[in-house]
């Protein structure tokens, strides 16, 4: 088909937009293809809602072709079936509540299991009936404490939801593998670079669950891999505790004095000087971070974490083990609440044997250390005592952990935690998650159907998800350079831009039976009939970011035109008569 750019619905604009963080958000909506309705909602315009609907189709025909079925719930919701999961609760601010004129709670769907769950236990009744898996491309809603680069992070944005339905173990984790496989070539067909890696499940519960991240600078997701093929999100890492150390070779509890020494550097320098016997670090310190967490139903207790001096605690390593809860640092008025703990100095224990910190101490404060800091180990800490440290400290002696918060940061070079060499981090957008959610859902709203043996069972559940909204500018973000967008051909609005340079009626005649050619040989062709100077012309093709640009103009003098490659700028004249056969050949197709 043929669409002409002097009436398509599109205006390029010459300025960035106020609020563009990375450039998919900014050519997106300067060339076009979506505009800013409020914070994180985006109205889609004809060339933006050609490129959405081709990545519907391509995750649509892969979901088809695993036979999983098509369906479409309502994003307006009740509140009962997410009361009965929990998820009114701990979905927290993210949800969309909304109340009808009769004052009944409902919700705008942020994902779907509910809904899907309890429509297959109204229609299914018997193993027979399963494995099932069913899927929508659909509006989500989530209100995205930092909604940000534009279709990336949205607040209302598009998701592929799918959701399986197996009577066993084996059933979940052959739907899980079908839906792996067609991931990988959605993921391949988008031309994305992307890799898998394994995930926390967060707030959608259940145990095994894997990530499709498209590698890009600009992700907000940090991820590790290893030479020996190791990959999880940095926030999946869980790093071995390391053997325990026999505790009669620990050194006794000693106090240093550490007048004015405020960091743990200056705690070092001091054990340099004072007890040169051995060369100290950060990594012999520990140091004790205190966290108010909320949680979902607003109630809030301290926590304190214990962490190797020289690591830093990773917030969203903390925020994932942590949801749907909230850790916040202790701030002055938490502190004072609890005059016992010495800002600066704080420790699990004093030097008389006073636990300080953990369930059983003074404080009652639950304590949670870092896998690293094992029974035997021995640490520099505080003395909850201004101006004074303690060497010698040993968890299983002198402290004991309540339990273990796997929260320091992960660092590049760091040991794979399953022994494939050291990790190397990178940062990627998440285009997709699948899980195994297990029974959680299916028990919490009684999905059970019948077996073999006629015995009532629990349907086990997996949820996939593909971020479809967010697909768009993945693609734009890893395909767009310093003059635009540009479209890998399967993709793209039109394939082919035919421009009609200069003023001769000839040429802009002449450029129209060439799209009228492209068209019938099977191209959608954007047709730029308009009354502008070719240099106008040429930096909107640019922008607008079709693969390929067909220029018409002085060259048909000779009987030639230009073909222009977007992607790599090559440029080449071309006869009339092989335009057709020359664009499909750029093409590839
Ligand atoms: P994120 O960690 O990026 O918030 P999530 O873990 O909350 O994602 P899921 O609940 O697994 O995401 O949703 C499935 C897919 O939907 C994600 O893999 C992602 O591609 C997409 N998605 C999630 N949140 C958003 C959003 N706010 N805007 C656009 N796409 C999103
Ligand atoms: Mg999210």
């Amino acid at each position: 088909m043929i669409e002409k750019l002097s009436r398509l619905f599109v205006r390029t604009l010459r300025d960035d937009p106020a609020d563009a963080e990375v450039p998919s958000h900014r050519w997106l909506v300067r060339a076009g293809y979506v505009r800013r309705a409020a914070p994180g909602v985006y109205s889609w315009l004809p060339l933006g809602l050609k490129v959405l609907q081709k990545v519907e189709a391509v995750v649509r025909e892969e979901m088809d072709a695993i036979g999983a079925q098509e369906v479409r719930f309502p994003a307006l919701l009740p509140r009962e079936p997410y009361e009965a999961t929990g998820r009114w609760v701990d979905y927290g601010d993210n949800l969309f509540r909304v109340q009808d004129r009769k004052g009944a709670d409902m919700l705008l769907g942020p994902t779907h299991e509910e809904m899907f769950t309890l429509m297959v236990k109204d229609l299914y009744s018997s193993y027979k009936d399963l494995p099932l898996s069913l899927y929508q491309i659909q509006a989500k809603y989530r209100d995205e404490a930092r909604p940000r680069a534009g279709l990336l992070r949205g607040r209302e944005f598009v998701m592929k939801d799918s959701y399986s339905f197996d009577v066993d173990d084996a059933g979940l984790e052959a739907s899980y593998q079908l839906h792996r496989q067609a991931y990988q070539r959605i993921f391949e067909r988008l031309g994305l670079d992307y890799v898998i890696v394994s995930a926390m499940a967060g707030a959608m519960g259940g145990s095994r669950s894997e990530e499709f991240l498209a590698v890009a600078e600009n992700g907000e997701d940090t991820f590790v891999r290893s030479p020996g093929g190791f990959a999880a999100n940095v926030e999946a890492v869980r790093v071995p505790a390391p053997a325990a150390l026999p505790l009669d070779e620990a050194p006794a509890m000693e106090t240093v004095e550490t007048p004015g020494a405020g960091s743990i550097a200056a705690v070092v320098e001091v054990l340099n000087r004072d007890r040169g016997e051995r060369s100290w670090g950060p990594g012999d310190t520990l140091k004790n971070l205190l966290f108010k967490v909320t949680s979902p139903d607003g109630t809030t207790r301290p926590l304190a974490i214990g962490i190797p001096g020289d690591r830093e605690l990773d917030p969203k390593r903390l925020a994932a083990v942590m949801e749907p809860a909230v850790a916040e640092p202790f701030g002055p008025e938490d502190f004072a609440r609890h005059p016992e703990l010495v800002v600066g100095y704080i420790s699990p224990v004093s030097l008389d044997g006073t636990k300080v910190l953990g369930s059983e101490s003074s404080t009652g404060i639950e304590y949670l250390a870092d896998p690293r800091i094992v029974t035997g180990t021995f640490w520099v800490t505080g003395a909850n005592e201004a101006d004074r440290h303690l060497s010698g400290v040993t968890v299983g002696r002198d402290f004991e952990p309540d339990g273990v918060l796997d929260v320091a940061d992960v660092r590049e070079g760091d040991p794979a935690p399953d022994g494939s060499g050291p990790l190397s981090l990178a940062r990627g957008i998440e285009m997709g998650h699948i899980f195994q959610l297990g029974r959680k859902y299916a028990d919490a709203l009684g999905l059970k159907v019948l077996d073999a043996n006629g015995k009532l069972v629990t349907v086990t559940m997996g949820s996939y998800g593909v971020g479809v909204s967010r697909a768009v500018a993945a693609v734009a973000e890893a395909t767009c350079d310093e003059k635009g967008l540009s479209w890998p051909a399967g993709l793209a609005p039109y394939q082919v831009q035919v421009i009609a340079t200069g003023k001769d009626q000839g040429i802009f005649d002449e450029a129209e039976r060439i799209a009228v050619a492209l068209s019938d040989a099977g191209l959608d062709v954007l047709l730029d009939d308009r009354k502008a100077s070719p240099g106008v012309k040429f930096a909107d093709a640019e922008v607008l970011g079709m693969p390929v640009a067909i220029v018409v103009g002085r060259g048909l003098a000779t009987g030639e035109v230009e073909v222009r490659v977007r992607a790599t700028d090559e440029r080449r004249a071309v006869a009339l008569a092989d335009v057709v056969p020359a664009t499909l050949e750029v093409l590839g197709s």
